[in-house]
């Protein structure tokens, strides 16, 4: 039976993004098939939607590098038809079919079982950028940093990443300076637990090699001089984790806060991260994510729409996250 999908290809102009009604023989190799329900829109499923990316990189092929669904067959001895999973990252929508299609065939080793208490749904409200904020946040503790040493800052605030990591934060008993470009958002910030809002041109600006000492750990989702202005104000011993680019990709910084201040950049990967610190994350998140303030941080459109959300993303006019409805 046909099913729906977005399906990326290359011809001589450049790549083709479009809706289509695909079939069980475009499937990818793998050993479980899955009924996919829901997906989201990251900044990088934006990215790929807009059909002038270097995200996907084998054609044609399904977008969308997260979803949500029920197995319905398996040869992999982890799972069975009916059980509900997530997978994110490990190449999908970029060199394996993804969650932008009705259906997906994909290995069992890149699947999660869904935790208690999410449902799918919430599992893609929190999506890859949930997860990788529980990363950082795992990051930032095994880095020995802790919030009676400071506060944490969060950079690109209202985006994805950003709202789940002050959730998380603030959860962890963080008091969190969150960095936004929409100062409209500060009471959803607040909500979410950010004790201090700062205005991101303070820190759009060329770094000085080291400044003021003002946070102890950070999530940044900006790159650039964002992250360079942020290593430049940590304090003694601090952490940042770095998440992101969504201001540049470049990281125009001096070493010094590194070598006077013993400050620690820690990198964060979701796509190839293994499956022990992966569900540690997801364990952080059933743990200590509050499902009201999920709700409060998420919007649900059809899959129709997920072109619109992708444009908006990259934009930077979502807020928090979004779930996409696949399927039924
Ligand atoms: P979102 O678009 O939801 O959030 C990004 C936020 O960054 C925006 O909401 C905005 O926040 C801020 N922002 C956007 N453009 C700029 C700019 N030019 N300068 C400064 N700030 C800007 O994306 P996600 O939360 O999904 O992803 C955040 C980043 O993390 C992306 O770069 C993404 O590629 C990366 N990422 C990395 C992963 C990894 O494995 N390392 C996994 C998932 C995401 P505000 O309006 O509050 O200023």
């Amino acid at each position: 039976m046909s099913f729906k999908a977005v399906r990326v290809d290359k011809t001589g102009a450049g790549q083709t993004v479009g809706f289509v009604e695909a079939e069980d023989a475009e499937l990818m190799d793998g050993d479980v098939t899955v009924r996919v329900t829901h997906s989201t829109v990251n900044y990088k499923d934006g990215l790929a939607l807009s059909g002038q990316s270097a995200i996907p990189r084998k054609f044609p092929m399904f977008l969308g590098i997260d979803f949500a669904g029920v197995v319905e067959s398996s040869d992999h001895p982890g799972f069975k038809p009916g059980d509900e999973v997530i997978a994110d990252g490990f190449g999908l929508g970029e060199t394996h079919s993804g969650g932008y299609a009705q259906k997906a065939r994909v290995k069992g080793d890149w699947l999660v079982k869904l935790p208690a208490p999410f449902s799918r749904a919430e599992a893609m409200a929190i999506g890859t950028a949930g997860y990788t904020a529980a990363l950082a946040v795992d990051a930032l503790e095994a880095a020995g940093v802790s919030p009676d040493m400071g506060p944490a800052v969060v950079t690109g605030a209202a985006g994805g990443v950003g709202s789940v990591a002050i959730a998380l934060l603030a959860k962890a008993g963080w008091s969190v300076i969150a960095s936004t470009g929409r100062a409209s958002e500060a009471d959803y910030l607040t909500r979410l637990g950010a004790s201090e809002i700062i205005d991101r041109n303070t820190l759009s600006g060329p770094a000085r090699p080291i400044a003021k000492e003002r946070w102890i750990a950070g999530v940044d989702n900006v790159g650039s001089h964002t992250l360079a202005n942020l290593l430049s104000q940590t304090r003694y011993r601090g952490a940042i984790a770095s998440c992101g680019l969504a201001g540049g990709m470049d990281l125009p910084g001096s070493v010094a806060p590194f070598i006077l201040r013993g400050v620690r950049l820690l990198g964060i990967d979701s796509v190839q991260c293994p499956m022990g610190p992966r569900l540690s994350a997801w364990a952080r998140l059933a743990r200590d994510l509050d499902r009201g303030l999920l709700a409060s941080m998420t919007q649900t459109v059809p899959f129709e729409r997920v072109f619109d959300v992708g444009a908006a993303i990259l934009k930077g006019q979502v807020r928090g996250r979004v779930v996409v409805e696949i399927g039924g």
